[in-house]
């Protein structure tokens, strides 16, 4: 059996960053620093942080130390302006691609468009964006999302990063059907972007697609439908113990991709399980 294993697998730029913030904080601080939410969206990597005193809070009323990191997805400035009015010391890891997306949401918003925002409604990263936008913007999940507009003769256009090239433009395309002035910002992140394109390529030339990442990956989850877009059978999983021989039984390659937050050492696991099933490992 073959095994592809994607170059852009796993951790982008903006995690490698989180991840080493929260190191450096946890050996830096006394006591426990907490992560508003899950610092990524990987149980396994929150799970080690955990032991490192690391631990994710919901809100700043459950804080039990005094130092707080905002992960990458970013968050609203008002939640910042609060811990910082209590007293906490804040570390920003909110990846500088996700910042950008939250200067233009504003920018836009400041001179007089109509901002729309395309993304997951749902998703931290958006909610953040859409506070920069001063909470005046519409989250459009696809172009349908636009008839909630009405009449309007300005729109701005930003996008969370981790969006996808064609949703983007499906939602630009209405905009321009919309207004009259239509001002783009393409806040997509390559880092994702890159990572669909090969595994999307990756896919199509395996028998068998295993996309490693946490279920509660919106970007993991993502890379999936793409791969399974393709026609390949393709199964999103979390680590090797969620593989069932008989995917790939009879499979000459198989296609490996990961999502922004999964680890190194997750991907090195299935590979080595993948070695072992087809008897050319220890
Ligand atoms: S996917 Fe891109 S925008 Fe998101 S954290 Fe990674 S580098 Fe930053």
């Amino acid at each position: 059996m073959e095994i592809i294993v994607s170059d852009k697998a796993g951790f982008c730029f903006g995690v490698k960053r989180a991840i080493q913030t929260a190191y450096d904080t946890a050996h830096q601080t006394e006591g426990e620093v907490a992560t508003l939410g899950p610092l990524i969206h990987n149980p396994q990597v929150v799970s080690r942080l955990k032991e490192m005193k690391v631990r994710p809070v919901e809100g700043l009323d459950e804080l039990r130390g005094n130092t707080l990191i905002i992960r990458s997805h970013g968050v609203p400035k008002e939640v910042i302006d609060d811990a910082e009015r209590r007293g906490v010391r804040v570390i920003n890891a909110t990846c500088p691609f996700v910042k950008k997306a939250q200067n233009y949401a504003s920018l836009l918003q400041q001179e007089g468009y109509r901002v729309v925002i395309v993304g997951d409604k749902r998703h931290p990263e958006v909610r953040g964006i859409l506070a920069y936008a001063a909470g005046s913007a519409l989250v459009a999940e696809d172009a349908r999302d636009l008839d909630l507009l009405g009449k309007v003769s300005r729109i701005g256009v930003v996008a969370q990063t981790t969006t996808t090239l064609e949703r983007f433009q499906r939602v630009v395309q209405r905009c321009v059907e919309l207004a009259g002035e239509v001002k783009v910002y393409n806040t997509i992140c390559d880092a994702t972007s890159i990572r669909q394109r090969e595994a999307e390529e990756i896919a199509g030339r395996v028998d068998v697609m295993l996309v490693l990442g946490g279920k509660n990956s919106g970007n993991t989850t993502r890379l999936a439908e793409l791969c399974r877009s393709t026609g390949t059978p393709t199964y999103h999983i979390e680590t090797s113990a969620e593989i069932d021989p008989l995917w790939v039984q009879g499979a000459q390659k198989v296609g490996i991709t990961a999502g922004a937050s999964t680890p190194q050492w997750i991907i090195a696991d299935v590979v080595a399980f993948l070695r072992r099933l087809s008897g050319v490992g220890p």
